[in-house]
């Protein structure tokens, strides 16, 4: 049995692990990184990247069918399947050898192959033991389903859905939460007839509840069909659709079903509980700094409980390796990591939504924006709002935004939350007009007392 050591052993190349093993080999720890599929993971391979390819076709398809309302004349002919999976093919393996190229340029060992974690210093690949003064668990996640539904066939989970060969005419999506949502806008926009399933009484149920009716209303126009607060009971498939029964006694006909249920820890089988590695409900327990129970043995990304995020697994794998390195980097404030939904309309946030804000600081104030007021926004033809939630007398909590292309203004929503910007320190920085960024100025400006381009 041959050994290799290095300073690091990262088990898993996706966003969470490849992250911390470019920032170690930044400084200066010699890494091995192991991934048994290909490097990047299911963001790259499965996840972030091809369902905004898909959703970017779909907006083009909604452009080129509605564009008689900007004067434009244009014909939409329909959607070519084959075209559109090769341009979210092209993008995929474009980026793919970028970060190949980037694991090289790092000077990462990348080992090709499923390891097993034998210790608190040890991971196994096909025979080999390659031994790290740490460890860093990086597995992800997968797609779960529930109890006594099999995936299969007609019934499937987002791997699939990334990959059909076909536009459905009728689908159901089970689960209302940001992967379902996606699909659900995308085969609207691609002219499917589509349903919703959700068990919670709202669509986004982790957004804040004003957010949710307002996607609900978005896509009430747009013909995207939803049943919440009502459980799903079963689905039987024949060679010509599936059939989907509710505990209300509706059913439901289908060409196909996503199950978009959340996603799993991918924990099992990797020799994590036989080295002694605590888990909690499958996921890795970590303390703030992602220490496991075992000494020198970090755990990052989506197997970590919290926002099952690529960003959230780059920002953890960064802080892992300089913790390693002894910078003693900040712990993560996880609600200052900010979440996309982008269907259409988007749906951006960070920090608290109104009804955990009051929980936590008791007094809050709240101002919404329309973006019926805001001149960009007019011209993209597209409605939506932002709503502020800030502790009185306090700091912005809250940033809650809903519109299309409104995920483009998170990076600016998060500085004011993760910098505790009172809305008055907002106030009088300026926006470029016309932009959509003047939505988040004009309700600053209002939360401090002197709004601008708002009635009442
Ligand atoms: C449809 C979909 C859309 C998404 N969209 C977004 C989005 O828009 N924005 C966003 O931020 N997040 C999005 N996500 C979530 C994002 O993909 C994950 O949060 C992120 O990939 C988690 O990174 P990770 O490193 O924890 O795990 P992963 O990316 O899952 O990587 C884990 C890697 O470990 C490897 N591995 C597992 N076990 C072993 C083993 N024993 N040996 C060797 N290798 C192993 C796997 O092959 C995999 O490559 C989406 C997810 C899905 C499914």
């Amino acid at each position: 049995m041959t050994d290799t050591s290095a300073d690091l052993v990262v088990l898993g190349g996706g966003s969470g692990g490849y992250a911390c093993a470019f920032r170690a080999a930044e400084l200066g720890l010699s890494v091995v990184l192991i991934e048994k599929d290909k490097l990047g993971g299911t963001c790259l391979h499965r996840g972030c990247i091809p369902t905004k390819a898909l959703l970017h076709a779909a907006e083009v398809a909604d452009s080129a069918r509605d564009a008689d309302q900007f004067g434009v004349k244009t014909a939409f002919e329909g959607i070519d399947i084959h075209g559109v999976n090769k341009y979210k093919e092209n993008i995929i393996a474009g980026l793919y050898k970028g970060l190949q190229g980037l694991a090289k340029a790092h000077k990462v060992t990348l080992v090709e192959g499923a390891g097993t974690l034998v210790d608190a210093n040890t991971v196994e690949v096909n025979g080999t033991r390659y031994t790290g003064k740490n460890v860093v668990l990086a597995t992800g996640s997968y797609s779960k389903t529930i109890p006594g539904l099999e995936l299969g066939g007609r019934i499937i989970a987002s791997e699939q859905a990334l990959n059909l060969d076909f536009v459905p005419e009728k689908v159901v999506v089970l689960g209302g939460g940001v992967i379902g949502v996606e699909f659900a806008s995308v085969w609207r926009s691609f002219g499917a007839e589509v349903t919703i399933v959700e068990a919670l009484p709202h669509l986004v149920p982790n957004e804040d509840e004003f957010i949710s009716k307002r996607l609900e209303r978005s896509f009430r126009r747009r013909g995207i069909k939803f049943k919440t607060g009502v459980k799903f009971t079963g689905a039987e498939q024949t060679d010509s659709g599936v059939t989907v029964s509710l505990e209300n006694g509706e059913q439901l006909e289908a060409d196909i079903m996503l199950v978009a249920v959340g996603r799993g820890p991918n924990t099992a089988g990797h020799g994590f509980e036989e080295a002694g590695v605590q888990l909690e409900r499958g996921f890795v327990r970590t303390d703030e700094r992602l220490r496991t129970n075992l000494p020198g043995v970090y755990a990052v990304g989506d197997i970590v409980p919290g926002l099952q995020l690529a960003h959230r697994g780059f920002q953890q794998g960064i802080f892992i390796a300089e913790d390693i390195a002894g910078l003693n980097p900040q712990p993560i404030d996880e609600a200052g990591i900010p979440r996309v939904t982008y269907s259409h309309p988007e749906v951006a946030s960070v920090g608290l939504t109104e009804a955990a804000a009051k929980e936590q600081y008791g007094s809050v104030e709240t101002f919404t924006y329309d973006l019926a007021g805001n001149g960009k926004s007019q011209i993209l033809k597209t409605s939506g709002a932002v709503k502020l939630v800030r502790v009185t007398d306090g700091p912005v909590v809250g940033l809650h935004l809903i519109g299309d292309r409104v995920g483009e203004l998170i990076g600016e929503a998060q500085l004011i939350y993760n910098w505790e910007a009172l809305p008055e320190d907002v106030a009088p920085l300026v926006h470029a007009h016309p932009t959509q960024t003047e939505a988040l100025g004009e309700a600053h400006l209002a939360l401090a007392g002197k709004p601008l381009h708002v009635h009442g």
